[in-house]
């Protein structure tokens, strides 16, 4: 696995690929760089303004169309996933590449004070949903020559922190289901990996460090060679692996 990538350009071209939390941060970075390289993006979020502003951008820009598909994590049922899945089976005849980059950080805590609704809905929107939208689309990612699935993790997933509660407990959690999900497709053309985007500046990286200064941080754009590699044939053949958007 290289520790830099550059991406020719029309790499993605061709490819229909799916980005939870698309609204907003790096997700938002990952959805604009996928269309500037060529794909079709599917963008999934809470907020369906900033969806809609996400793709005004696009297409003005003149990639190619996107679609939208506002859907609070929260509260999604296996139906609602299964009733998305069919709509892309219907609108696009596969599913090429799904980016699990929605997450809520909830609050730093020390563990004797951990909310158990907070914990709750950590789990549910950094892990149950990730499991449950996976189940529904394999179907349709099986469709497509080469699928990717990629999740995203955090530094605390690899290493537990203090007060870190909740989130890191649910970023070892896709971590698992990541090495789960890659070692029950090893021998298929499906690869599953995680990115850890490290420090970033986005408003999630501002709520958990609040005397940072963000000029200092990396941005979205600095992660992209790895998002495009993994989304790419580039990397085809690589499964099964947690990898840093920020090498040391
Ligand atoms: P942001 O908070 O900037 O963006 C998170 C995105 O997830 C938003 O678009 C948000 O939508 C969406 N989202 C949150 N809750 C839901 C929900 N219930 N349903 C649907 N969408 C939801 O975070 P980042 O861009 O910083 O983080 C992206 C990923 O990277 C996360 O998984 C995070 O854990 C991880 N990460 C980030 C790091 C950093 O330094 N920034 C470091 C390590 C990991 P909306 O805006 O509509 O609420």
């Amino acid at each position: 696995v290289p520790t830099s990538y550059n991406a020719p350009a029309g790499v993605l071209q061709d490819k229909v690929i799916l980005i939870t939390g698309a609204g907003d941060g790096i997700g938002k970075t990952a959805a604009v760089t996928f269309a500037r390289y060529g794909a079709t993006v599917i963008l999934l979020g809470k907020t369906t303004a900033k969806l809609t502003a996400v793709y005004d951008e696009i297409v003005a820009a003149g990639y190619p169309e996107p679609a939208i598909v506002p859907l609070d994590l929260k509260g999604a049922t296996k139906k609602h996933y299964q009733d998305m899945a069919a709509t892309i089976r219907a609108e696009f005849g596969r599913l090429d590449g799904l980016l699990h980059n929605a997450g809520l950080l909830g609050v730093l805590t020390p563990f004797e004070h951990i909310d158990l609704p907070t914990w709750q809905d950590i789990m549910q929107i950094n892990v149950t949903a990730a499991m449950l939208m996976t189940q529904a689309l394999i179907p349709v990612l099986q469709l497509s020559q080469q699928p990717s699935v990629v999740f995203t993790s955090s530094g605390v997933g690899r290493k537990g922190r203090a007060f870190w509660g909740p989130y890191a407990v649910s970023k070892f959690a896709t971590e698992g289901l990541m090495q789960i999900l890659a070692d029950e497709y090893d021998n298929t053309s499906l690869r599953v990996n995680c990115i850890n985007p490290g420090a970033t500046r986005t408003s999630m990286r501002a709520k958990a460090y609040p005397g940072e200064d963000p000029q200092k941080l990396k941005t979205p754009e600095d992660l992209m060679w790895l998002y495009l590699y993994l989304m790419s044939d580039a990397s085809i053949g690589v499964t099964g692996q947690s990898l840093d958007a920020q090498p040391k």
